[in-house]
């Protein structure tokens, strides 16, 4: 009895301590931060209409629709266009009602030939596709896309809006975080590549595809620190192949305790490892 009356007060303050389900954060006048669960898309309002990206509904059709009630909260212009990020379909699933509300949906070529082998239910096709480069300008506001090369998958499109100097980047670099398992999809040489591009691009803010650390917002610094992550990585997984009598062994040797407060490190750390020991 004692127990449960302690639960029964308790309640309310677990309840506050529980992030919402999803929210919407304003980033400046125009963009937006739409965050469901675990995963997050950004959003420019225009006077002409609405750019979005990644309806992030997959199992959870409800998220796309509380993501155009969100929208509809700031502003009644039409979603012109849906922007995806890449093939994952646990950030593009569930688009139907932005196709229905009249967006046009664009998404790098290689996702696109992705998604005609992989044939997902709730996943709406792509009216356009980009190759390395596309500009949108929609009611004043300019918006470019940019293939930034191979990296968490081969088809990743990052969103930069030059005049607010804001980077839209999803799951190729994760704030703090160590690399997702053992990074399925990825291109490991192309992946450096990748983030000496972003860093060559003119922006001060990146929101990724995930609330990172906190779901504060990333900055070039960040994109430093995780090249050197994962150059760190590579160096530390040869020297214990050198070392190592057995491979498998060395492999399981291998510690980076600079990272070790990063997120997911206990989960992913050694699957990390494995893939920089497969060489590929
Ligand atoms: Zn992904």
């Amino acid at each position: 009895m004692k127990k449960l009356l302690f639960v029964l007060l308790l309640a309310p303050i677990l309840a506050a301590a529980q992030p919402a389900p999803y929210e919407t954060r304003k980033l400046t006048d125009n963009v937006y931060i739409f965050r469901y669960g675990f995963h997050q898309s950004l959003f420019v309002v225009t006077s002409e209409g609405v750019i979005a990206t990644d309806p992030i509904a997959f199992l959870r059709p409800q998220a796309a629709t509380a993501y155009l009630a969100e929208i509809r909260k700031i502003t009644q212009a039409p979603i012109r266009y849906l922007v995806y990020s890449h093939h994952h379909y646990d950030h593009i699933a569930g688009g139907k009602p932005f196709k229905d509300a009249g967006a046009r949906v664009i998404a790098h070529r290689n996702a696109k030939a992705k998604l005609e082998q992989l044939r997902y239910p709730d996943v709406v096709m792509p009216d356009e596709v980009v190759d390395d480069y596309r500009a949108i300008e929609l009611g004043g506001v300019r918006v470019e896309l940019y293939y930034v090369g191979r990296n968490h998958s081969d088809n990743s499109l990052v969103m930069l809006l030059p005049k607010e100097r804001i980077l839209f980047t999803v799951d190729f670099i994760p704030i703090q975080t160590v690399q997702f398992r053992n990074m399925p999809d990825g291109f490991i040489p192309d992946w450096f590549d990748s983030l000496d591009r972003v860093l060559s691009l003119d922006w001060e803010q990146m929101v990724p595809g995930h609330p990172y650390a906190g779901g504060r917002l990333g900055t070039k610094q960040d994109v430093r620190e995780l090249k050197q992550y994962m150059l760190d990585l590579s160096e530390e997984v040869r020297n214990a192949a050198y070392r190592g009598k057995c491979f498998d062994d060395a492999i399981k040797e291998v510690k980076l305790p600079k990272y070790e407060k990063w997120g997911s490190y206990a989960q992913f750390f050694p699957m990390n490892v494995q893939r920089f020991s497969t060489g590929n």
